[in-house]
């Protein structure tokens, strides 16, 4: 990979469709983001559209529903890690 790949944020409500599916190429999955400034395989641009990932497991291919299931994984693990709202009493 010559450089690193940039993201949008598309941040989602609990329940929301959050993984992110290229419809041109069908082999890209991303959760709560999107690449840009186009997909990473095919290069098309705004070509992604929004999926739970039980959708996903419905209608993809073994591959995409892996990469669903791991983009999902990961950003659940991030925001374990790193809560989206701040804390209430803040110490500034
Ligand atoms: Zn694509």
């Amino acid at each position: 990979m010559a450089s690193k790949q940039a993201f949008w944020s598309v941040p989602a409500k609990d329940g929301e469709p959050d993984v992110w599916v290229c419809m041109s190429c069908l082999s890209e999955a991303f959760c709560r983001k999107v690449p840009m400034p186009a997909c990473p395989t095919c290069h098309g641009v705004s070509t992604y559209e929004a999926f739970t990932l039980a959708a996903v497991q419905d209608w993809g291919t073994e591959d995409l529903i892996a990469k669903a299931v791991a983009a999902q994984a990961a950003e659940e693990a991030l925001s374990a890690a790193a809560p989206a709202a701040p804390p209430m009493e803040s110490v500034q």
